[in-house]
């Protein structure tokens, strides 16, 4: 269907080109077009307002209209608009907010600032390799990933990324990288195989690549505690239970991907915290800044840091760093953010509201497009099926139906292939939970009856 664009969309046609969008769709139907923020909302610039149900993408942890936030980044703007932190250049917005996390995320011992998710995986690349260099260990430089995983976009972290349509079109993953299997019991289970049993069979899996590679080629295995991108996909019980053990037998660095699940989402500070994962080395982003400021930090343990620190003489400086790394504005707004979310204990707060958050998802679970409604913190999926848990035909088709339907309805999430996405703003209240919900049946209806008119069932 073919509609008159607006003035602001024809210049955005003209101008733009989207991410992750259909550029002949785009093109014939216009942008949506945003133009203020305030709470859990967001406003059209028809007036329309939409309760934002992915908190953007997946970082505006504290909603879209915090003044605290947007005071101290004009008021570092003031008085320091721009640093780096190259060749021994500091600044305290920098050295403070490494303090902070380093409070919070036990075990870590320095911090590296990058501004994006996918800079930050690169660098965690950057230190594995550096690291197994400086100790002597050129071979040991294989990184595992998970298929379904998603770690950004530029060309190592796109790698690192287990999705098809990051790969397919740009000839990834590199060498040197492998995935291994997604932990979605729903999905990838055999018949009658518990979720324990699973996670068993994934660890010997893991375990069988290790050896096959090689486990003196292999230099770290990388985990969002629970995947985001992918479809919100919540690991089963004892996953990271039995892979851990496999990484220490073979000495494999565990990088854990937190740009999604750091900072109280999962109602624990990390996601790895909640779901039993030790990690060498800590991804953040996204609600590092509750998304008010590009911003990305990685976190390493004493050891790397020590190696790192010991061996820069030997094998030459670490040759690595963002003109935009650090920056203090964004030093600045992510210091400020932390300490809203340690001031109102938003870990706490996201444990309270779960239940609530869970019952609504639940709700869905018997709808006959729903094969399967899964929760954590305030992260969720309705993941949508033909029935039981085969794919439809067309996949993403149906997904994309049912995220326009509820916009129709004021609601934006995402589907993530045929996965319909919650990640709310995790100030959001019970009520406006319920908001964000109300539409969600009967959408999922028009969805059913579309899909059997258009033959996806
Ligand atoms: N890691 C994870 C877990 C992510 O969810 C994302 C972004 N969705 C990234 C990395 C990449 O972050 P960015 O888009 O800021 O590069």
């Amino acid at each position: 269907m073919t509609v008159q664009l607006t003035n602001m969309q024809t210049r955005d046609v003209e101008a733009l080109l989207h991410p992750y969008t259909n550029a002949v769709t785009h093109r014939a139907q216009g942008a949506h077009v945003i133009e203020r923020g305030e709470g859990v909302y967001i406003y059209d610039n028809t007036g329309k307002r939409f309760i934002e149900g992915m908190a953007g993408l997946w970082c505006c942890g504290l909603g879209f209209n915090n003044a605290e936030l947007v005071e101290v980044a004009k008021a570092q703007l003031d008085k320091l608009p721009y640093y780096h932190l190259f060749a021994g250049r500091s600044f305290e917005p920098a050295i403070e907010l490494a303090e902070k996390i380093k409070d919070l995320a036990p075990g870590m011992s320095r911090v590296f600032y990058q501004s994006s998710g996918s800079e930050a995986n690169e660098t965690q690349i950057k230190l594995a390799w550096y690291y197994n260099n400086a100790l002597g260990r050129p071979d040991k430089k294989k990184i595992i990933s998970r298929v379904k995983g998603y770690h950004g976009v530029s060309i190592v972290s796109a790698s690192l990324t287990g999705l098809p349509y990051n790969h397919k079109s740009f000839d990834l993953p590199v060498d040197r990288i492998h995935h291994t299997a997604t932990p979605h019991h729903f999905r990838g289970a055999h018949a009658g195989e518990t979720e324990l049993e699973f996670s068993k069979r994934l660890a010997t899996e893991l375990e069988q690549m290790i050896e096959a590679e090689g486990p003196d080629t292999i230099a770290a295995f990388i985990a969002e505690p629970v995947m985001g991108a992918g479809g919100v996909i919540v690991p089963p019980e004892g996953y990271f239970e039995a892979i851990m053990p496999v990484l220490n037998r073979y000495d494999i660095l565990c990088i854990a991907d937190e740009v999604i699940c750091g900072f109280g989402r999962t109602g624990e500070w990390f996601g790895h915290q909640r779901l039993n994962m030790q990690p060498t080395s800590i991804s953040m982003a996204k609600q590092l800044t509750s998304g008010y400021a590009p911003l990305s930090a990685v976190a390493i343990n004493a050891e790397m840091a020590d190696v790192i620190e010991n061996h820069s003489g030997e094998i030459g400086i670490f040759g690595h760093g963002f003109t935009y790394g650090g920056h203090p504005m964004g030093c600045a707004v992510g210091s400020a953010a932390l300490d809203i979310y340690m001031r109102e204990d938003i870990p706490a707060k996201v444990r309270a509201i779960e239940p609530h958050f869970r019952n609504h998802l639940m709700t869905h679970k018997d709808h006959p497009l729903v094969g399967e409604a899964r929760q954590i913190g305030l992260l969720g999926a309705l993941e949508l099926t033909p029935g039981g848990n085969a794919m439809f035909s067309q996949p993403g088709k149906v997904g994309a139906h049912l995220a326009t339907r509820l916009v129709e309805h004021g609601v934006i999430l995402r589907a993530a292939g045929d996965s319909l996405v919650f990640c709310p703003p995790m100030t959001i209240t019970e009520g406006e939970l319920d908001e964000l919900f109300a539409p969600i049946g009967a959408c999922l209806d028009a969805t059913l009856h579309w899909a059997r008119a258009e033959g996806h069932l």
